[in-house]
């Protein structure tokens, strides 16, 4: 049926490509993608021989128009290089358009990074925020840190390996001793995930700069305190538990 259709593809391990998300593959019109090399390989992983149309953020309106006006009679399948598009991935302002002109959209969902790594990282998990990559100038870091400090819930960061460490030194420095952990290369042979406080994590990263995919997590507030909320605490309650008259 036209419309479009949001696939997700593996985040790193070809195994985890649905049966469905192969067979809208081989039948849909075309294959919007952002690189046509790594998308070529999913489509032999999938058996499909669809022709491709690069979609990216460089590609413009008119791409984007001109796939609009395909949906109305074609099936077009929009996937990214990894995971789930839209997830710090092209997307968003093709799906709106194409809902906002009452087009049919639909999925084959599938992988994300960002849920990939909480599910594993022993970290709160009830509620979280995605907040995708931190900027890499100090300065628009410390700001982007700044706006997510007191939200009470696990934050997952889309990470590189060259800005680990800052973004690590960063965190450290806003957030105190929250507990946190540090996926790298979810789902393929050197698969990892290190956990410790934000410190400690600060300090085992500094000056290196490790190789592949990561996903940096951080646990909410809670029981971590600076010292001078400890100090608060205590003062509190022997108040509170002092009797009366003294
Ligand atoms: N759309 C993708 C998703 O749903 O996860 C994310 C695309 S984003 C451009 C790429 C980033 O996702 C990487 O820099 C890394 O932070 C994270 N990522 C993707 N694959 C990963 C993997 N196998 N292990 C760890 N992190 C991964």
């Amino acid at each position: 049926a036209p419309g479009l259709y949001i696939v997700a593809g593996p985040i790193g391990n070809l195994e985890d490509l649905s049966p469905r998300a192969a067979r809208i593959l081989r039948t849909a019109d075309v294959v919007a993608c952002e690189d046509t090399r790594v998308t070529a390989k999913l489509l032999r992983a999938a058996g499909s021989e669809r022709p491709m149309l690069p979609y990216h953020e460089h590609s413009g309106p008119d791409v984007e128009a001109k796939l609009l006006e395909r949906l109305g009679r074609e099936s077009v399948a929009l996937v990214s290089d990894a995971g789930t598009p839209l997830i710090s991935d092209p997307g968003y302002s093709l799906v709106r358009e194409a809902r906002a002109r009452g087009l049919a959209v639909s999925t084959a969902p599938g992988p994300s990074a960002a849920i990939t790594a909480l599910s594993i990282s022993g970290l709160p998990s009830d509620r979280f925020l995605f907040a995708g990559f931190l900027p890499a100038k100090a300065v628009a870091r410390e700001k982007a840190i700044s706006a997510v400090v007191g939200i009470p819930a696990t934050l997952i960061f889309y990470e590189t390996g060259p800005r680990l460490a800052a973004s690590l030194a960063a965190l450290a420095a806003a957030l105190g001793g929250r507990d946190a952990a540090v996926a790298r290369e979810l789902t393929k042979r050197h698969e990892e995930l290190v956990a410790g406080t934000l410190p400690e994590l600060a300090a085992r990263y500094r000056g290196q700069e490790p190789k592949g995919e990561i996903v940096l997590l951080v646990g909410p507030p809670g029981e971590e305190m600076s010292s001078e909320q400890a100090l608060d605490e205590a003062l509190l309650t022997a108040l509170k538990t002092m009797p009366p008259g003294k």
